[in-house]
């Protein structure tokens, strides 16, 4: 079977556009590019299509590849200081001349949409997040919405990156799931893939994980977004493993289209807490 997100996708932002209908004060964003990344680009008019949608605005702030740092950090200052300002997103990668943990820490924690900040990723890790970084939120709203036991369940994260492994591991932890976490330096790969009930896919290899390394019946999350030479999309996940799994969340139509969507979750929880 096959976890498609778009139902899913869809219900998160109807709830958001009817919360949004009921606020007087409509919740800003603002959208901070430096460089002229086209990927980004097409990110941050996803973003607009769906704050349009739920009724929010968004300000685009492009910014020039060799714009001076103290310029950035002055316009972070200066949203982190505007009261219209609800949220601010940084597309990521900055240019290698910036220091990313320099920069992310000028964000006021209050207005950190994306969850990058160092204290509330301090938050999440010690189970008071009020924010959760987008791709994990969506792996778990995704089993949850389709009735997924998650405790007590072995789950196998394959990747430890800080925007998806290591918060993912720590949201399953949550959950009261039993998690273990695989990178490149993983020995016997395949026999602990095999372990998992749930297997959690984010390392970035189109079709990595085949059929002899998945249990039958488990349930097979693939958050891997890879780009193949024809121009199509493929998984970190095989299509055969289709066959063995319980259910799997196909690419494109899984994972994405809810981490796109799970952002004006984020937005209205700082909505609440700025004005409570
Ligand atoms: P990173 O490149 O930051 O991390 C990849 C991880 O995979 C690393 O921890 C790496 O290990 C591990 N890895 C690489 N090769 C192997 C291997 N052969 N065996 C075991 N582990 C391995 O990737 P991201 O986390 O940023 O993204 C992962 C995928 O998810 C990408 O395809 C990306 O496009 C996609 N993505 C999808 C999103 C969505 O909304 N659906 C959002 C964000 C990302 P090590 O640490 O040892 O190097």
């Amino acid at each position: 079977m096959l976890l498609k997100g778009s139902t899913l996708a869809k219900n998160i932002k109807d709830t958001a556009k009817a919360k949004v209908e009921s606020l007087e004060k409509k919740p800003v964003v603002a959208v901070i590019q430096v460089g002229d990344d086209e990927s980004a680009k097409v990110y941050t008019k996803s973003m607009k299509k769906l704050t349009d949608y739920v009724g929010m605005k968004l300000l685009d702030y492009p910014l020039k590849e060799d714009i001076p740092k103290e310029e950035l950090l002055d316009l972070i200052d200066a949203l982190n200081k505007n009261d219209e300002i609800t949220g601010i997103f940084l597309h990521m990668p900055l240019p290698s001349n910036f220091n990313k943990n320099e920069i992310i820490s000028k964000i006021d924690p209050i207005k950190d949409i994306d969850c990058i900040t160092p204290h509330n990723i301090g938050l999440l890790s010690i189970d008071s997040g009020v924010v959760f970084p987008c791709t994990p939120y969506s792996c778990v709203e995704i089993l949850k919405y389709n009735n997924i036991e998650i405790a007590g369940k072995e789950c196998v994260i394959l990747g430890r990156s800080i925007i998806v492994g290591k918060p993912l591991a720590t949201m399953l932890l949550k959950e009261n799931a039993t998690v273990t976490i695989c990178h490149s330096k993983t020995k016997d790969l395949k026999e602990v893939t095999k372990r998992a009930d749930i297997l959690l896919c984010a390392i970035g290899k189109a079709n990595f994980v085949t059929e002899d390394m998945v249990k039958d019946g488990a349930v097979v999350v693939d958050v891997g977004i890879n780009v193949l030479e024809d121009g199509s999309l493929a998984g970190d996940v095989d299509n055969t493993v289709e066959k063995i799994a319980s259910c799997m969340t196909p690419v494109p139509g899984g994972v994405g289209p809810v981490t796109v969507a799970i952002m004006v979750k984020n937005i209205l929880s700082l909505y609440d807490l700025q004005n409570s």
